[in-house]
């Protein structure tokens, strides 16, 4: 299950955390219903400027605001959208609805830096399957005539390791169309930089158990930050430190040379409305 056979496969891995398939006899007819009755809904955690504080963008990130068990996270319920083939009209809920949002975002003056803001959208391997990722992608960015690599696509290493070529083509063309590209979770699977280079991402982010490992005070997650820091600006990556929880963290991120930092230190995902404080707030407070 999960597993597409033929040239190109991509093996969905089952995630440790998914909800039991027993779950409520028909969790996938409830998943549909739930993208029919708008109970799917992004939320946004700010991503700022390691150097002086100032937001950059966003990561949008899917919630399931179910009626009798509440707000429930993406690992509950991502793989079963995975296996009922639900994750084509979820993916395309998440690409559109990210996009309407960050239009309205840079549609308003005066939130605090030079550089338009970007909102980045997680992608499904079951999405870089066919054209539809493409016609997506372009149509979001033409309806909503965003800034050139401000809707911007995570993708993991598994996602893009498992067909080198056909994805190296498909992530050009995506590129070419003026979206921006992220590795996500960066060093938790097998990708060298040198595979990178050979794929058009413009942005790495560091996979946050290295960050975690930083405030424990280990050599070995200094060491690999600070490399991995190195190598990403020497291919003329941008690179995204996530998951720093606390304010020495998040300065170490920025003196070993990162350029973004996301975690709970510096803001949570919250709904749409909550997260326009963030185009707001005064940077000195981000990261001081
Ligand atoms: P991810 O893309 O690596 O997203 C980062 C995850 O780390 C998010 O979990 C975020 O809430 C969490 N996080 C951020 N800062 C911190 C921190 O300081 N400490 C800790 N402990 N965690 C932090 P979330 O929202 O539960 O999402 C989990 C995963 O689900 C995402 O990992 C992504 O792979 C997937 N996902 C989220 N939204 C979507 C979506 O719209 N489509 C698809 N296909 N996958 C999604
Ligand atoms: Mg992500
Ligand atoms: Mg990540
Ligand atoms: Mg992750």
């Amino acid at each position: 299950r999960g597993k597409l056979s033929g040239p190109g496969a991509i093996v969905v891995e089952r995630r440790a955390d998914a909800a039991p398939a027993a779950d409520a006899g028909r969790p996938d007819q409830n998943l549909r219903r739930a993208l029919e009755r708008d109970e799917l809904e992004l939320h946004y955690q700010p991503i700022f400027r390691a150097a002086d504080g100032t937001l950059a963008g966003f990561e949008s990130l899917l919630r399931w605001r179910h009626p009798e068990r509440g707000l429930m996270s993406p690992g509950s319920f991502i793989t079963l959208a995975e296996e009922t083939g639900l994750i084509g009209d979820i993916g395309r809920y998440v690409l559109f609805e990210a996009a309407r949002q960050l239009a309205a975002w840079q549609g308003r003056k005066g939130i605090g830096s030079d550089e338009p803001l970007f909102v980045s959208v997680n992608v499904s391997s079951l999405q870089l399957l066919g054209r539809g990722l493409v016609t997506d992608v372009r149509d979001a960015l033409r309806r909503h005539a965003l800034e050139p690599g401000t809707l911007k696509l995570e993708l993991t290493e598994s996602q893009v390791l498992t067909d080198p070529h056909g994805a190296a083509r498909l992530l050009e063309e995506i590129r070419n169309l003026g979206a921006g590209l992220a590795l996500d979770d960066f060093g938790t699977g097998y990708a060298s930089l040198a595979t990178l280079k050979r794929l058009p991402f413009d942005t790495v982010k560091i996979d946050r158990s290295f960050v975690a490992g930083l405030a424990k005070g280990e050599d070995s997650a200094r060491a690999i930050v600070r490399a991995v820091v190195d190598l990403a600006h020497d291919l003329n990556l941008a690179v995204v430190a996530e998951g720093a929880e606390d304010a020495e963290s998040a300065r170490m991120l920025r003196d070993y040379g990162c350029d973004y930092v996301q975690g709970y230190a510096v803001g949570r995902p919250v709904p749409a409305h909550e997260a326009e404080r963030f185009l707001t707030a005064d940077p000195r407070r981000a990261l001081a």
